[in-house]
């Protein structure tokens, strides 16, 4: 693995590899990585001659800054795991390597509706903040596929709406959750989390497996109340939100129909002051 912490050796080495008809595929993180982040690496290696990290904290999408401060960071880990996973190469650049005329003026990205709902409205600016990291990332990477994962789903969309107008020629690849044993859904957040919580934790996937097993003989206001009450009785302090959507538009659904329509659960709450969002497609 060769590591890069600047943009000009990176793009030398880049170019030398496309000249030589090499497939790149990128899988941006924020780090502190754990087996969801290695299975977007396996999936780039199976789909692309070369896959390219980059571990990169991006302090705009973060809208509390308590939560940007206390977010982990376990560098000599996250190199070995990927060198052991055979990541090509690993871009670790600073903020003003990526924010090359400062944080002050963002670019501002038309997203709709999708930014104001779901986590937009929970994390103000959080997804302006998203676009213009993959934004620079991408024109620094250049690559033929990007590998994000369906955990991070409503981020999914927004980069699918963002790239269509930027970078139309670049593929997405969405990657499933992968989960602990337990359920839970793997996060960088779940290290800030004690033993006690990670384990009440999984009623965030339990609460959302119900809803799964329930959708087609149930009302949805109270498939969505039981789901709450049952995220609270579990050690969940808060609940921003359960919704029941259409996967496609993530606007929600007032009632289950037979069209086909592939659905999705999604959910945020907060546990030990720790923020969890998880979902299922339906
Ligand atoms: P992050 O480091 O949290 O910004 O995540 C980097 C990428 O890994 C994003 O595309 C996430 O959606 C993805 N990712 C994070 N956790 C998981 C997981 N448990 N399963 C699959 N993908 C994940």
């Amino acid at each position: 693995m060769i590591l890069f912490k600047t943009t000009g050796p990176l793009q030398k080495q880049l170019e030398k590899l496309r000249t030589n008809g090499k497939r790149i595929g990128f899988v941006p993180t924020m780090g502190a990585l754990h087996s969801g982040h290695l299975s977007l690496i396996e999936c780039c290696k199976r789909r692309c001659d070369i896959a390219v990290c980059s571990i990169f904290v991006n302090p705009t999408q973060f809208n509390n800054k308590e939560d940007f401060e206390k977010y982990p960071v376990t560098i000599e880990n996250d190199i070995f795991l990927l060198e052991s996973n055979n990541t090509d190469i690993l871009f670790l650049p600073a903020v003003n390597e990526v924010y090359t005329t400062g944080m002050q003026q963002l670019q501002h990205f038309e997203l709709g509706y999708l930014e104001n709902i779901l986590e937009g409205k929970y994390r103000p600016g959080h997804f302006q903040g998203v676009c213009n990291v993959v934004y620079r990332l991408l024109n620094i990477v250049k690559p033929d596929v990007l590998f994000l994962g369906r955990k991070d789903y409503q981020q999914y969309l927004v980069l699918k709406k963002m790239m269509k107008e930027f970078f139309p020629d670049i593929k997405i690849e969405p990657v499933d959750i992968v989960r602990e044993a337990n359920g839970l859904a793997m996060s960088s957040r779940n290290m800030r989390l004690s033993e006690d919580a990670r384990n009440k934790a999984t009623a965030i996937y339990q609460s959302l497996q119900f809803i799964q097993q329930n959708i087609y003989n149930k009302d949805i206001e109270a498939l969505k109340a039981e789901a709450t009450n049952n995220l609270l009785d579990n050690g969940f302090e808060k609940v921003d939100y359960i919704k029941i959507c259409d996967a496609g538009t993530l606007l929600p659904v007032t009632s289950v129909s037979n069209d086909k329509k592939q659905l999705i659960t999604l959910a945020a709450a907060f546990i030990e002051n720790v923020r969890l969002i998880d979902n299922i497609l339906l």
